[in-house]
């Protein structure tokens, strides 16, 4: 193995990333472009977007933004049109964009709800069909792409008030264990990553007391894990050799039990 593919494992890859603008994605995109890839990074705020290119450019990565609400069909097939059109299409999907608003089910916050369901369900599975012809045929040309989609620990375990947002990862979850299923024989890995509590810009949407109250006492009581750590497993997960196929991967903070 030359020195390149092991400081580079991912050069010559495209990789899109959505929720880039911060956080998981943002910290995810920064070290997949050290690993080599070329970088597409998809959120709503475009300034965001513009500071990330500009700071992985100067440490000598290749990036593209592409701002696009992924709750938009139209506009995510727009950016998958254009990562085609400009990059000769993606081989890396981590589809990563979600929001996290708990609150007692009796309080029927519905708008809360629908914005959960909106994004985590909808806007997934929009990046889902927009890229996944990408991958296959790039699996096909290459013999390796990779789908890992952003999950949660709340998709196998039990919180009280997270019941709709506990929902959609559980739907990330189990979809991803199918699609693997459906595209592995394809060459196309598919990964589920289930985190335990990072600290990025998620709970600052959160408006509910209690879970406000209880979030102050985690972050009190235990080292959350850093969107940096998120990154470096997506880049261990992507860096595989092409057989191996990490199907699901739960990451916690040392300290965190459940
Ligand atoms: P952040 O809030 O920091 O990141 C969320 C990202 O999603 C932002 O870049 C945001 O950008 C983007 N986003 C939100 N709405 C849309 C939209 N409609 N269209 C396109 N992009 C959108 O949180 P995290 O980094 O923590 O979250 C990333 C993923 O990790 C989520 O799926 C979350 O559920 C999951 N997760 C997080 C954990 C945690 O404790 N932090 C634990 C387990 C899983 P913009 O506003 O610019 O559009």
């Amino acid at each position: 193995m030359t020195v390149h593919a092991v400081s580079k494992p991912l050069a010559g890859r495209v990789a899109v990333i959505t929720g880039a603008s911060s956080g998981i994605g943002e910290a995810t995109a920064e070290h997949l472009a050290g690993l080599g890839a070329t970088v597409v990074v998809l959120a709503r705020r475009a300034d965001r977007l513009r500071d990330l290119v500009t700071r992985i450019e100067k440490d000598g990565g290749t990036a593209l933004a592409l701002a696009a609400d992924v709750t938009d069909a139209a506009a995510v097939q727009a950016a998958a049109d254009r990562v085609q059109a400009e990059l000769g299409g993606a081989d890396l999907l981590f589809n990563n964009a979600g929001v996290m608003l708990p609150a007692p089910v009796e309080e029927r916050a519905t708008e809360q709800w629908q914005q959960q369901i909106d994004l985590n369900i909808t806007g997934l599975m929009n990046v889902i069909g927009a890229f996944t012809p990408q991958l296959v045929a790039a699996a096909a040309e290459r013999g390796v792409a990779d789908l890992i989609n952003t999950s949660s620990i709340a998709a196998q375990n039990i919180f009280p008030t997270f019941a709709v947002y506990s929902g959609t990862k559980a739907y990330v979850s189990h979809l991803s264990r199918h699609l693997r299923a459906e595209l592995g024989p394809k060459n196309v890995r598919v990964s589920a990553l289930e985190p335990g509590i990072v600290g990025t810009e998620l709970q600052s949407h959160v408006t509910d007391v209690g879970a406000l109250e209880w979030l102050d006492g985690s972050r009190q009581a235990m080292e959350w894990l850093t969107a940096d750590d998120i990154a470096q497993a997506v880049g261990f997960v992507a860096s595989q050799p092409p057989r191996v196929n990490f199907q699901q991967l739960t990451i916690m903070p040392t300290a965190q039990t459940s």
